[in-house]
C-alpha cells in the first residue's frame, strides 16, 4: 500500500491531494482546492500563479492533516507536469520538487490530461477501458487507449469548450466561472437558433460559432435562447466525435471529464448516445473531475507503481505536454 500526495497546477485551480492504492483502486483521503478568480477579463497566467504560490503552502499542510496522515507517511510526491500556463505549472512544481526533497521522497510529474481519465478508472466502479470526453476550459479532447498509448481522436482547434462558454458570457457581463450561467440561462429558452457546427475530420472549431453566437445578441435575441443553441450546437458537436472514437476503437465505455462535464445537458447528451450504442456512461464525482491534487496523485502511484523513476533534471515542466507523449507502463 502507498500513500502519494499530489499537486495539480495547470491553469487557474491549485490542488492538493493524498490518496492511498487500495489493490488497484484509488481511495482518496483528502483533496483540497484553491481556485483563482480574474477581478475581470480571461485568466493572467502570472497573477493566477502568484494566487497558487500564495496558498500552496497552506494546502499542503491542510491537506496532509485531512487525511489523516503525518508527513512521514508520504511515500511519494506528484505534480502536473503539463499541459497548461508556464508560470502555473512552475509554481506547482517548484513546490513538489521542495516538498520531495525535504520528505527524501521520489518525485513523479505526471500528465494532467492522462490524470482526468485514470481518475475515472480508479474511483467509478466499472470503469475500466472507456474513451473519455474530456472538457475544460482550455482542453477538449477526446481520449482513449490504443496500442501502448492515450491517444488523442479528436480534439479543438481553437479554444476549449469552457472557454468558449466563458468568453461568450463574458461579453454579457455572467460573471466567472459562466458555465453554470449559461446552463441555467438554457433551461427558460424558447427557440433554437442556427449556429455552425464546425466538425473537421474528428476535430472541432468553437470561435465562429462564438462569432454567430454574439452576433445574435447584438440583433437583440433574447439571452436565454442564444445560451440554449450554444450548448446544444457544442454539445452536439462534442457527442458526435466521441460516438465516432467509441465506433472507431470499439469501446464499451464512455467517461465524462474536466469542469464541463458538471452540464447536466451535456451528460445526458452523451449518456443518451452511449445507451443508443448500448455502451456504459461514466462521471466521477464532481471533487475528482475538475482539476484536482487527487487524479495527479493517483496517475504518480499509477506510474511509480509500474517502474517509472524521475530525477530532478527530468521534472521540467512542459507547458505543451501532449497526451500521446505519455509512455503508458501501467496497463495494458
Ligand atoms: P476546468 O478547466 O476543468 O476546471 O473547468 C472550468 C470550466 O468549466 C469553466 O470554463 C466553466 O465555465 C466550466 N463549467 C463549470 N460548470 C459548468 C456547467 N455547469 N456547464 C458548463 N460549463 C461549466
Ligand atoms: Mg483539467
Amino acid at each position: 500500500m502507498m500513500i502519494c500526495l499530489g499537486i495539480e497546477g495547470t491553469a487557474h485551480s491549485i490542488g492538493v491531494g493524498v490518496i492511498k492504492d487500495m489493490r488497484g483502486s484509488c481511495h482518496v483521503l483528502s483533496n483540497l482546492i484553491k481556485a483563482y478568480q480574474p477581478q475581470k477579463g480571461g485568466i493572467h497566467p502570472r497573477e493566477a500563479a502568484n494566487h497558487h504560490a500564495s496558498h500552496i503552502a497552506d494546502l499542503i499542510s491542510d491537506s496532509v492533516r485531512k487525511a489523516g496522515v503525518d508527513f512521514a507517511d508520504i511515500d511519494l510526491i506528484s505534480f502536473s507536469q503539463g499541459p497548461g500556463l508556464g508560470p502555473c505549472l512552475r509554481t506547482a512544481a517548484t513546490a513538489a520538487r521542495a516538498l520531495a526533497l525535504t520528505l527524501e521522497k521520489p518525485l513523479i510529474g505526471v500528465n494532467h490530461c492522462v490524470a482526468h481519465l485514470e481518475i475515472g478508472r480508479g474511483t467509478v466502479n466499472g470503469c475500466r477501458d472507456p474513451v473519455l470526453l474530456y472538457v475544460s476550459g482550455a482542453n477538449t479532447q477526446v481520449i482513449a487507449f490504443a496500442e501502448g498509448k492515450y491517444r488523442v481522436f479528436g480534439e479543438t482547434l481553437d479554444v476549449g469548450i469552457g472557454n468558449c462558454l466563458d468568453k461568450f458570457g463574458r461579453q454579457m457581463d455572467l460573471g466567472f466561472p459562466c458555465g453554470p450561467k449559461i446552463e441555467e440561462l438554457a433551461k427558460k429558452a424558447t427557440q433554437y437558433l442556427g449556429l455552425p457546427y464546425s466538425i473537421k475530420g474528428m476535430d472541432l472549431a468553437f470561435s465562429g460559432l462564438l462569432t454567430a453566437a454574439e452576433a445574435y445578441m447584438r440583433q437583440g435575441k433574447r439571452l436565454e435562447d442564444v445560451c440554449y443553441s450554444l450548448q446544444e450546437t457544442t454539445f452536439a458537436m462534442l457527442t458526435e466525435v466521441t460516438e465516432r472514437a467509441m465506433a472507431h476503437t470499439e469501446k464499451q465505455e464512455v467517461l465524462l471529464g474536466g469542469g464541463v462535464a458538471s452540464n447536466k445537458r451535456l451528460r445526458e447528451m452523451v449518456q443518451i448516445m452511449a445507451n443508443d450504442r448500448g455502451a456504459d456512461f461514466f462521471v466521477p464525482s464532481r471533487d475528482v473531475c475538475v482539476d484536482n491534487g487527487a487524479m495527479i496523485a493517483w496517475l504518480g502511484f499509477l506510474m511509480y507503481d509500474s517502474g517509472v523513476r524521475m530525477s530532478l533534471d527530468d521534472s521540467l515542466i512542459n507547458q505543451r505536454f501532449r497526451t500521446d507523449m505519455v509512455e503508458v507502463t501501467w496497463r495494458d
